[in-house]
């Protein structure tokens, strides 16, 4: 994977540094402003200071329906910002088509992506929480964008799969949307064979037999399907067992071009990975090397031997 140009992802503004909290603060993510600021060029939005809530402002929390909840002021429940939130998010999803992910912050009534608080009458939170309301309109215009809490960021595998999504859907773009056609469409998911089969085999198979009928619809119908459903799939983060299997389907394309010390070695590599004795880098390290010297073009076509920047090593911890 090689970058040409950053990918634009938004971010909720506090993230960044901006001191627009409620209470004049800030948020800073230094992963996101020190890290992925080398790969993404983060657009930072604040809801709340865009439907006009100054800073600093009393805060506002969720009430009511935990269907259809409304951002209150937690001092004074006239204050009623919900319309404007949920405009605010999908007036984003409308303008900002060119997002190719979102980080959030946790629990916010605007920005949380789940588990925001909805208080009820008795003043306690309704079990499970909902979503923030500027979040909720921007999935409304925008339902496939990848968007992540900050916060879980710190776990390798849900930064590892949020970074993939990024990329997947970026490339989705690049690939498919700026230039739509059946071909691109196929190309798009034979060069996702082996990510897909990482993070959902069934889906994998799915989305085959989708493609197999896809030119009876109209195209953009078929697109917007397909890419509605391949995010889904590769939203379910991959486990060590599922890239055992990619990692052993793959070394199958080498089977007759490899000697037997050198499967073994890969082999060996493969069964430290499953044990969890090293990363998914170390066996992917070895097979990469010897597809260089005898895989196809297919097999080397995939996205799943790249799926983001080496420089990130997201590969070295899970
Ligand atoms: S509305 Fe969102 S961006 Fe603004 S301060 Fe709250 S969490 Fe941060």
């Amino acid at each position: 994977m090689e970058m040409t140009h950053k990918i634009p992802v938004g971010i909720s503004a506090c993230l960044t540094g901006q001191k627009v909290r409620f209470n004049g603060g800030h948020k800073q993510s230094r992963y996101c402003l020190d890290v992925l600021s080398d790969c993404f060029d983060f657009m930072p939005f604040c809801p709340e200071v865009a439907v006009g809530l100054g800073v600093p402002r009393q805060p506002i929390r969720l009430v009511g329906d935990v269907k259809a909840p409304r951002a209150v002021g937690t001092n004074d429940p006239s204050l009623d910002v919900t319309e404007g939130l949920l405009a605010h998010g999908r007036r984003v999803g409308n303008e900002m088509a060119e997002l190719c992910g979102y980080v959030v912050i946790k629990g916010s009534p605007s920005c949380g992506y789940e588990r925001v608080k909805i208080y009820q009458e008795n003043n306690y939170p309704a079990p499970g929480g909902g979503r923030g309301l500027f979040v909720q309109g921007l999935m409304e215009t925008n339902p496939v964008l990848p968007i992540e809490e900050e916060g879980r960021l710190n776990d390798p595998v849900l930064r590892e799969n949020f970074i993939t999504r990024v990329f997947a859907f970026y490339s989705w773009k690049q690939a498919v949307e700026a230039d739509p056609s059946y071909h691109n469409l196929l190309e798009f998911h034979a060069c996702n064979k082996y990510l897909l089969m990482a993070h959902s085999y069934d889906g994998y198979k799915q989305l085959g037999r989708f493609l197999a009928e896809a030119h009876e619809q109209p195209l953009e119908d078929a697109m917007a399907e397909y890419i509605r459903r391949f995010m889904a799939y590769i939203g379910q983060p991959a486990e060590r067992k599922t890239h055992v299997n990619v990692l052993m389907h793959m070394m199958g394309y080498m089977k007759k071009a490899l000697d037997s010390e050198c499967k073994q070695e890969l082999l060996e590599s493969i069964e430290q990975y499953r044990r969890g004795e090293v990363h998914l880098v170390v066996p992917l390290t070895m097979l990469k090397h010897y597809l260089k010297r005898h895989g196809s073009e297919y097999i080397l076509n995939q996205a799943y031997l790249d799926p983001h920047p080496h420089q990130l090593g997201l590969r070295n911890y899970i």
